[in-house]
């Protein structure tokens, strides 16, 4: 028998999620972002799920050629263009469209041997200071574009530094209005958290990742379910052996948890190397046959232990929920997780091993 653990992808969550995207973007034309392996989940996994986006946003030309393979005839944008002037080539062949943010890539494109002119997306660094030409060098990178034989359409973009928190989009809207005034061509500004929170600033296309996933972008200011989301993806594991405390039994490596008084408690089959963090402390809710409890002392490898005193007809053989949704419903949020591990839901679901089996269900 396989070691007791599965992650599931729910397909209807997906689709569901896809659709409160939508919703908070009527007007606008939606790419679901399936970078870094559509956030862990698996691009083969999630596509039926989210077909029924406008167009699929990743990084790597691998992934886009995946996205090709499952049949998708659609838009693909790559976010972060091209990285050398072979993978030009590869954009023409999959018809891909791809982010312009530096003069690099711009004298690639110009070195291109192409009959047909490809779609750009040129980005504006707007004060996040990654990707993007600066506001006073924009127009001249927008002219020099538009006159190579080798660019066809020329888009719009930019991406948000606080959309999610209290500083908001105002000032980098004003900087993109600005700087883009008078130029023609499609717009695309907000990520999942300017979708959700921003909506005066959704534009020709949004690019919603993290929700569509089921994850909050603003945690903890709004869970998952004040958005309407669904989690995409549970994480299930099994009780592998129980053990009765006595007061001062201590548990785990470096005996971090001293027990106060008589306890039960159960070991379960997950462990850092399976993705789940090690930075989750003593205390990290989990779901016990769809019952909260929480872990105790430290993650290890392999496995984690919990407390099993609360929940009666607990032990070998339980059903572990590490976040997602329990066989009776109860959904523990991946963000609830990584806000007891001191991160965001994104690394969880990006950090899953691949040792972990996965099961896509409707
Ligand atoms: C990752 C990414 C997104 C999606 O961000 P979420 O916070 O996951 O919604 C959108 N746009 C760009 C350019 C990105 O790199």
């Amino acid at each position: 028998m396989p070691r007791p653990i599965l992650a599931t992808v729910h397909t209807q969550a997906l689709e569901n999620n896809l659709l409160r995207a939508r919703a908070a973007a009527p007007d606008s034309r939606v790419w679901a972002v399936v970078k870094a392996n559509a956030y862990g989940h698996g691009i083969e996994r999630v596509f039926e799920g989210l077909r029924g986006a406008d167009g699929f946003a990743l990084l790597d030309l691998e992934e886009a050629q995946r996205v090709r393979k499952l049949g998708w005839r659609g838009p693909i944008l790559l976010l972060e263009g091209v990285f050398e002037v072979r993978d030009l080539e590869l954009c023409s062949r999959l018809d891909l469209w791809h982010t312009v943010h530096c003069d690099e890539q711009i004298d690639m494109l110009a070195a291109h041997k192409t009959n047909v002119p490809m779609r750009v997306f040129l980005k504006l660094n707007s004060g996040m200071n990654r990707l993007g030409f600066t506001p006073q060098r924009y127009r001249a990178a927008w002219t020099r574009l538009n006159a190579l034989p080798q660019v066809d359409e020329i888009s719009l973009m930019t991406h948000f530094s606080d959309a999610d928190g209290a500083a908001g989009v105002t000032s980098q809207v004003a900087v993109f209005a600005a700087a883009t005034r008078d130029l023609p061509g499609e717009r695309t500004l907000s990520n999942s958290a300017a979708t959700l929170r921003h909506r005066a600033s959704a534009s020709d296309w949004v690019r919603p990742g993290i929700a569509v996933y089921g994850s909050a972008p603003d945690f903890p200011a709004h869970s998952a379910s004040d958005w309407g989301l669904q989690p995409a993806m549970t994480l299930t594991a099994r009780i592998i052996a129980t053990q009765e405390l006595v007061t001062g039994d201590t548990v785990g490596y470096g005996s971090t948890f001293v027990a106060p008084g008589a306890m039960r408690i159960g070991v379960v089959a997950c462990g850092y190397a399976d993705g789940y963090p090690r930075s989750c402390p003593s205390g990290t809710p989990v779901l016990v046959n769809g019952v909260r409890t929480h872990s105790l002392g430290r993650v290890s490898m392999d496995m984690i232990t919990v407390d099993l005193t609360p929940i009666a007809g607990a032990g070998f053989g339980s059903e572990v929920t590490l976040w997602g949704r329990a066989a009776n419903g109860v959904v523990l949020g991946i963000d609830e997780v990584a806000q007891s591990a001191g991160t965001v839901g994104y690394e969880l679901m990006c950090a899953l091993a691949a040792r972990v089996p996965v099961l896509v269900q409707d």
